[in-house]
Parts: structure tokens; sequence; C-alpha cells
């Protein structure tokens, strides 16, 4: 197998100028997955010069052109499903069963849900008047920096990478250093389904540098980032500076609300779910569970039973559902949580060491824990650990539920568990968050939009209220009197 990548500028798969690359990781065993270039500035420049050439010619394309060319990446991601999905879970854990049922499903279907937005893209006609006539033209904003995480690698850069070209940008792209290797080798299918050159650009290395070097560069109109909230804060400063707008998607501690009357199997079986999908290293995770008293012990009890069966292991074995996380730093710093609320005398319900079998053994895995009765102001309940690591707390009343969960630095999604639906839409219009599920967790899915409040960011993704993030409404006035109409006019007469 190759494992030497190439970035995409201009057309031309290429190293980066320096010629360094960068270790990938396998973190189920530590073993070298591949090597991505580590680029700079320079290549960055010349990558941003490339999409600012193409700009024009890619805008002036017809949305059924555009189109075209995305159904054939999805036609190719479909053909190329299972090694993608293999390379992917090499680089970053998430377990096979995710990686290929859900990731690159999710990738090929939105290619061709953006495909089909291509041709229902509109502005509006504004009420001004029998004098005239006012309309907003919908129009790209030439190139965009898209920046991506880990923990959903080809998944984030795809929900950014088809809505910004299909309204008629190019971009550069930069996925995370620990996990680049499916986003470079989507420059390579770009290349095979004929995307002209120039149009998308995807560049590697690390974000102090290349990262900050896409954010600075003159030619580049806006930034979309997803990524951990302290980052997109030294994004948003630096693009201050130059009036450049950033779309962010940042962190999230998600509340859980367990209602007394909630359907108790339905709930664990969520709660399982949004706690632990991906070893809990999602944007959108549940990891604070809000659990009324009344129902509380059997809460926890059937909880922790149920998180005891995750099978943890080799996340190439279709069987399991906790793979490692993705890179040592960060098992450890998982630990750290961990061990300081250990020390704090919070109630470990569940797991709190490391996973001792021969498949866990040389990988980074951390296995599921539940912290109980937990204080809401606790670190375990404010931070982000971004990991299988869940706290629950008591309350007693929805007002208290609310107050508790709305005391975060975060704003971007919770759940209600409970079969009062009025009940439910009540606390719904009360949280402060971009999502609110009733009877469910983590259903991401790309007709609806996503996207939080408060430290958890401001801008959407998926669905068409993306295409806001990706284009600029100008105003259009067509005079119909046939004479000058100023507001002074009447004063001189
Ligand atoms: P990071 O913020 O560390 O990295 C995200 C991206 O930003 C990477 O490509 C990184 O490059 C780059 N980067 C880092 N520093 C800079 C910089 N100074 N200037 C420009 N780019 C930079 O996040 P993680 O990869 O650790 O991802 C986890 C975080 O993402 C979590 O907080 C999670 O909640 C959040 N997230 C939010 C989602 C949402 O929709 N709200 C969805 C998914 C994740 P490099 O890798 O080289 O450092």
């Amino acid at each position: 197998m190759n494992t030497e990548y190439r970035m995409l500028i201009d057309g031309e798969l290429c190293e980066a100028s320096t010629k360094e690359t960068a270790e990938v990781v396998n973190p189920a065993n530590g073993a070298i997955v591949g090597h991505a270039p580590k680029c700079g500035a320079e290549d960055v420049a010349r990558a941003a010069e490339a999409a600012h050439r193409a700009a024009p010619g890619w805008a002036e394309t017809s949305p059924t052109e555009r189109a075209a060319l995305f159904f054939r990446m999805a036609e190719l991601l479909r053909r190329h499903r299972r090694e993608w999905a293999r390379l992917e879970t090499m680089q970053y854990g998430g377990p096979i069963f995710k990686t290929l049922n859900f990731d690159m499903v999710f990738d090929a279907e939105h290619f061709e849900f953006m495909a089909g937005v291509a041709r229902a893209v509109t502005g509006r006609t504004l009420p001004v008047g029998p004098q005239a006539i006012s309309m907003t033209l919908r129009q790209p904003l030439g190139v965009v920096g898209l920046i991506t995480p880990w923990n959903f690698p080809l998944v984030t850069a795809i929900s950014k990478i088809t809505p910004a070209l299909m309204m008629g940008n190019t971009a550069v792209v930069k996925p995370a250093s620990t996990a680049p290797l499916t986003v470079l080798k989507l420059g390579e299918l770009a290349v095979e389904a004929g995307f002209p050159p120039g149009v998308l650009n995807i560049v590697s290395g690390p974000g102090s540098t290349a990262g900050e070097a896409i954010v600075r560069h003159p030619h580049v109109a806006k930034i979309n980032f997803t990524g951990d909230s302290e980052t997109g804060k030294r994004i948003l400063a630096l693009a201050a500076a130059a009036v450049k707008p950033v779309a962010c998607e940042l962190g999230g501690k998600n509340a859980f609300i367990v209602m007394p009357d909630a359907d108790m199997k339905a709930t664990v079986e969520g709660a399982v779910w949004g706690g632990f999908f991906n070893s809990g290293q999602n944007c959108g995770a549940s990891s604070r569970y809000l659990v009324h008293d009344s129902v509380y012990d059997a809460f926890a009890e059937q909880f922790v039973a149920a998180a005891k069966r995750l099978r943890v292991g080799d996340p190439l074995d279709p069987s399991t559902m906790i793979g490692p996380v993705a890179y040592k730093g960060h098992r450890d710093g998982i630990e750290r949580f961990v061990e300081r609320a250990k020390r704090s005398g919070l109630k470990l319900l569940l797991g709190g060491e490391r996973p001792d079998t021969p498949e866990t053994r040389d990988g980074y895995f951390v296995a599921p824990t539940i912290f109980g009765d937990c204080d809401p102001k606790s670190e375990i309940m404010q931070e982000e650990v971004f990991g299988p690591v869940v706290a629950l707390a008591r309350f007693r009343t929805p007002e208290e539920a609310v107050e508790i969960a709305n005391d975060s630095r975060f704003g971007l999604c919770a759940s209600i568990w409970t079969r009062d639906i009025r009940q439910g839409l009540v606390m719904t219009k009360q949280l402060q968050v971009g999502t609110v599920w009733l009877n469910q967790h983590l259903s991401i899915v790309f007709e609806c939009p996503w996207g939080g409040c408060k430290e958890s960011g401001h801008s959407k993704e998926n669905s068409i209220m993306v295409l806001d993030e990706y284009s600029m409404m100008k105003n259009v006035w067509i005079d119909l009197a046939g004479t000058p109409a100023t507001p002074w006019r009447g004063e001189f007469d």
C-alpha cells in the first residue's frame, strides 16, 4: 500500500516544497499508516493563488456543470468505500462499523445532496413600492479557507467542501495533522473526476503554520473552521485584523436530560449511543446526564450495565463498538481528567482504568467511564473531555434541569427524554443551544442545520441554510420611475 500521500495544488498532486513529511500513526497499535506532506506558508500561498486564479471561471460554471462533477465524486467515493473506510479507521481509530456504514455513506450522499441543491439556489425580490424593483443576487465569496479536525476527518471536510464549491467558491482545505490521509486522497478523486485546476486545493501541515497562513492570506475571503474553542478564538482574533469573516463550529458539553416519565429502555439506549459513539469524540456527544431524582438510581444502574456491554477493541473488527481515541497525547489528556475527577472524590460508577486486553495493550484506549452524583459546577460537568467519559447529576424540577443545562460556556446541543412533548417543548424554548432532540441524541443529518451558540460557535453546517455561510447577498435596485427621486428634491421645488 502506498504510504506517501500528496497535496493538491492547482490541479497537481505534489509534496511540500520543503520535502518534509509527518508520520500518521494508527492509534490502535502505534504502527505508521502513512506520511503526509508537512507544508508551511509558501505552499499555502501557492494554493491560495491558484484558487484565486480559478475563482472567476468556476463562478461562471452553471449549476448543472458543478452538479455533474459532484455526482461523479459520489460515484467514486462509493466505488472505493471499503478501502477508504479502512484508511479512516486506521488513521484515527473510529470503528469500521462507523466509518463504513455511516461516514462513507454520508460522504457520497453529501455530494449528491449538494448537487441537487445547486439547481435550487435563489435570491429574493423585496417590496420597495411601485417606483422600483429591488432584488438580491446570491454570489460566491471567492476563495474560502476550510480548516477541519480529526474526529470525523472526511465527513467534516466534505460538509464544508460541497457547499463551498457548489456556491461557486474555490477552496483551500487543511485537515488535522493527526488524521489528514483521507482528505488528501480526496484530492486524487477530484483530479479523476475532472475538477478544473485550482478549484479545490488541499494542503497538509501544522495548524500553527499552514493553518495560520490560510487565515492570514489576503486572497482568502472567509474561513470556515471546525475544532477546539480555543483554536477558534485564536483564528477569530487573527482574522479580525483583516475584518475577515470566520464561521466557527467549536466544542460542546451537551446535556442529556432524563425526565421522570421517560421511556427507560429507549433512554438508556440513547444514553449509551450519545455518550460513547466514536469513543465520545463528538462535538455533539452527551457528556452531562441530568437525571430526575425519582428515576436517577434506576437510570444509573441500567446505563452502567449497558455501557459495560460495549465491546472495546480492534477498530477494524466489525463487532467493535469502541475503538482507541485518536492519538497518545489525547489519551493522556483524557486520563488526566479522570484522575482529577477521582481525586476530587467523585463517585466512579464504571471504568476509570485503561482496558487491558491483548487487543488494546499497544493502543491508546480509554474504557467507557461514568461518574455519578456529580456537582454541576465540577470540572467533569463543565469541561469538554472529548472521550468516553461522562458524568451524571440529579435534578428535582424542570426549571432546575434547564438552569443546570444552561450553566455552561458551551451551547451546542441537548436532548430531553420524556413522553410529555408539551413539557419537552417548553424546555426546548429555554435551552441555550443550537439543536434540541426530543427522545433522541446525535441525529445529525445533512437535511437539518447544525451549529451552536456561546463558545460552541455561531455558524451553521448542513441543510440549505449552510448556503448563507458560503455566499454574499448583493442588493440590486432597478428604478422604474425614470426620474431621479432624491429625498431633498421636494424642499427645493
Ligand atoms: P483543533 O482546534 O486542535 O484543530 C482543528 C484544526 O485546526 C486542525 O486542522 C488544526 O491543525 C487546525 N489549527 C490548530 N491551530 C490552528 C491555528 N492557530 N490556526 C489555524 N488552524 C489551526 O481541534 P481538534 O482537531 O482537536 O478537534 C477537536 C475539537 O473539535 C473538539 O473541541 C470538538 O468539540 C470540535 N468539533 C466541533 C464540531 C462542531 O460541529 N461544533 C464538530 C467536530 C469537532 P493541526 O491538526 O495541525 O493542529
